[in-house]
């Protein structure tokens, strides 16, 4: 796909966290495997119940900061869910071309912000492992705000809070909902990553994107030399 973006007329770029810069491998093992094993051996309840429980109340919350909240999932399943976390972070790794893309964007002028939908709990917890606040100008979670990139307010609060033209903004994340959010609050460059979980193949499902950052890199790495 054509996916030449004018860098020079880009101020600020915003990217999510979980699936964009970070291989989303790790959540999705997390959430649909290990923590329904481990609340089974704690309780005894069997495992298959546990997930079958979690996804219909997961579904009640779609869309909304509670599905991202460590907190009330923490009490949902009755265990310390970031010391459950901690036990597979050997799994939190950089997405492919990431990290360069990250180097790259340092050496502009662009300031480079994350906007995660993840708790900061979660957030301080994955910056152990990857320092991705050494990377970035900033980082900027939903549960800030109090509510979650999927709606349109977390949009208006971010603009304002941190005085973002949206029509010099780039933008790049793995949720066509939270894609679509971004685009109704006027960001003019907004890409897709297609390949969020590197242990699953890519998928499209939005108008316009890429599965990885390099396509990016040979006209950012222009404006760098400038
Ligand atoms: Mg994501």
């Amino acid at each position: 796909m054509n996916c030449e973006i004018d860098w020079a007329s880009i101020d600020d770029v915003l990217l999510d966290m979980d699936g964009t810069l970070l291989d989303l491998h790790y959540d999705s093992t997390f959430w649909l495997k290990n923590v329904h094993a481990l609340v089974a051996l704690s309780t005894g309840e069997p495992e298959e119940q546990i997930r079958a429980r979690f996804l219909k109340e997961l579904k009640k919350h779609e869309g909304t900061l509670t599905w991202y909240c460590t907190d009330y999932w923490a009490k949902f399943f009755g265990i310390d869910l970031i010391k459950a976390k901690r036990e597979v972070s050997h799994l939190i790794r950089f997405r492919r071309h990431a990290a360069e893309f990250l180097e790259v964007l340092k050496s502009t002028s662009i300031r480079t912000l994350i906007a995660t939908n993840a708790h900061r709990d979660v957030v301080r917890m994955k910056l152990e492992i990857i320092p991705l606040d050494q990377l970035v100008d900033g980082i900027v979670s939903s549960h800030d705000y109090g509510v979650a990139k999927e709606h349109p307010d977390f949009w208006k609060l971010l603009f304002e809070k941190k005085k973002i033209d949206p029509s010099r903004t780039f933008f790049a994340d793995d949720s066509p909902k939270v894609l679509d959010a971004a685009d109704k609050a006027g960001i003019r460059e907004i890409v897709e990553i297609r390949h969020p979980n590197l242990a699953e193949p890519p998928r499209s499902l939005w108008k316009k994107g890429i599965e990885d950052f390099d396509l990016l890199l040979p006209e950012l790495k222009k404006l760098a030399l400038q």
